[in-house]
């Protein structure tokens, strides 16, 4: 692994231990997977943060954000290894990445991003049998700001607000996945 990497940003964002113990307690209080859930209640949408449909995946604002605008891009199947994901699905999931990028820079004028997959409960991936991609927004010198932000009782009050704006921008921007 490069000297680069390990000096990135990347590892500000993954270390928040408190907070895998919380998802885990909400996924006893609700179980199954949330992902698999969020895909067949069509008629929820909103409710569940579900931003974008597409033939292969779908895209989920993350409940429990590093950052305001933390999206999940997950194949529609409930798979956990890259690989096992045929090439379309992995090549529709970069495309998602691309457009997620796209529309957090436009909305809410993100300057940089962490993209990235935890595979496995040691890598901290909380639900590491349906594997998803984790589109993070940064913003210069927003280390300060994440702490704050990594309150769930913070972020969560806003949460509908900045979906349906990411709706609306998504359908302004004409990005695939949107009705
Ligand atoms: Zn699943």
């Amino acid at each position: 692994m490069s000297e680069q990497f390990h000096n990135s940003d990347f590892k500000v964002n993954i270390h928040a231990p408190w907070r895998i113990e919380y998802i885990n307690m909400l996924n006893e209080q609700q179980p199954g997977c949330f992902l698999c859930r969020t895909r067949d209640e069509t008629d929820r949408d909103a409710e569940n943060l579900l931003l974008w449909r597409t033939d292969n995946c779908i895209v989920v604002m993350n409940r429990f954000p590093y950052s305001a605008g933390h999206l999940l891009i997950a194949p529609a199947e409930h798979i956990g290894e890259l690989a096992d994901l045929d090439d379309e699905v992995l090549l529709e999931m970069m495309q998602l990445a691309r457009d997620a990028q796209k529309l957090l820079a436009r909305s809410i004028r993100a300057e940089g991003f962490n993209i990235g997959v935890n595979v496995g409960r040691c890598a901290g991936a909380g639900l590491p049998e349906h594997l998803h991609m984790h589109v993070v927004p940064r913003w210069n010198g927003d280390t300060n700001y994440m702490a704050v932000l990594g309150d769930v009782r913070v972020v969560s009050q806003s949460l509908t607000e900045l979906y349906q704006q990411l709706r609306e921008a998504s359908v302004e921007l004409k990005l695939p996945g949107v009705g």
